[in-house]
């Protein structure tokens, strides 16, 4: 058997075009666009990577876009004062700040400071809060859990009553996806388990899930005796292995790894999610869903 690849490279372009459309409209009715800000302190080369990427689709989106490059050696008090600019400014309906920060600041303090109704990444303890009540209390899902979630969606598998095993317990990823899988809402309804590094017998829970969920950060974690056959396995895991030569561009390239050992489990799988390609490019996706949303929110147009 070999499972049916899910790749959110196409799933990507889907809700882009989605966005699109529904940006075109608002534009035309109410004469504003989604405005997105990123806010990058320091010269990370991983983190730049990724505020380019975000610039890139939220201009392709048509949205209103801030890049706001700050120094490393930035105070805290002047980062605090350049968030409330950006609550304070209308026409902004996200505000992103690219994590980590550098050691001097208080990253909490700086997530804690982003109106909850701006915060797109869904990180203050307001959206946390609101994703463990569900249903509409839920403004912002943290992007990568919305992304998964999403993928399970579109595939057209039934979740109500699925045994979901999420391997991971972090805020962003592992917690959150727990939760929106449990909630009783299409494209949820299951029995979820949470493991983490305390779980005793990991192999044991992976082998009931209908759905495995892994965001461990361990390459190659989840072995294919671990996988139910015809289980849906969602590998968020992205894991530099080494570097290699791109053959597309002679540039040096990043090897990446998931969770799963990939060519053995998707021979046991009925869906798999591919690394890269995969749960990574639905992350800046859900990003701009959740911008957009902001702004409808704003409009009082929201769903
Ligand atoms: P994290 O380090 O904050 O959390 C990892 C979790 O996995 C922890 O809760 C830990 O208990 C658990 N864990 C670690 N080793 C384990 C083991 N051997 N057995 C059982 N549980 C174990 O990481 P995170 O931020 O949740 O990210 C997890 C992975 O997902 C990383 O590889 C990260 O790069 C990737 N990630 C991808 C995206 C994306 O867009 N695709 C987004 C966020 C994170």
């Amino acid at each position: 058997m070999s499972a049916k690849l899910i790749r959110g490279t196409e799933i990507r372009e889907l809700i882009l075009e989605e966005i699109v459309i529904e940006v075109e409209k608002i534009k035309k009715k109410y004469g504003i666009v989604p405005g997105l800000v990123t806010i990058l302190v320091g010269k990370n080369p991983a983190s730049i990577s990724y505020v380019n990427m975000k610039i890139k689709t939220a201009n392709q989106l048509g949205f209103k876009e801030i890049q706001d490059n700050q120094p490393q050696d930035i105070s805290e008090k002047k980062l605090l004062a350049i968030i409330e600019k950006y609550n304070r400014d209308d026409s902004i309906h996200g505000i992103l700040v690219q994590l980590p920060l550098p050691k001097h600041i208080n990253e909490k303090k700086i997530i804690h400071a982003i109106n909850p109704d701006k915060d797109v990444d869904g990180f203050h303890p307001v959206n946390m809060g609101r994703l463990m009540i569900g249903g509409s209390e839920v403004k912002f899902p943290p992007c990568t859990p919305a992304g998964i979630q999403e993928m399970i969606r579109r595939s057209g598998i039934e979740t109500k009553g699925a045994e979901v095993v999420v391997v991971g317990r972090s805020n962003i990823v592992g917690k959150a996806i727990a939760m929106m899988m449990l909630q009783k809402e299409p494209g949820a309804d299951s029995t979820v388990t949470v493991a983490h590094t305390g779980t005793k017998d990991l192999a044991l829970h992976c082998r009931r899930a209908d759905i495995l969920i892994v965001a461990a950060g361990v390459p190659g974690l989840v072995k294919p005796e671990w996988i139910k056959p015809g289980a849906f396995v969602i590998d968020v895991g992205i894991n530099k292995v080494g570097e290699k030569i791109s053959e597309k561009t002679g540039k040096k390239v990043s090897i990446l790894k998931g969770d799963v050992d990939f060519d053995a489990a998707e021979k046991v799988a009925g869906y798999i999610t591919p690394v890269p390609g995969g749960v990574g490019p639905m992350t800046i996706t859900m990003l701009m869903k959740n911008t957009l949303k902001s702004l409808k929110y704003q409009l009082g147009i929201a769903k």
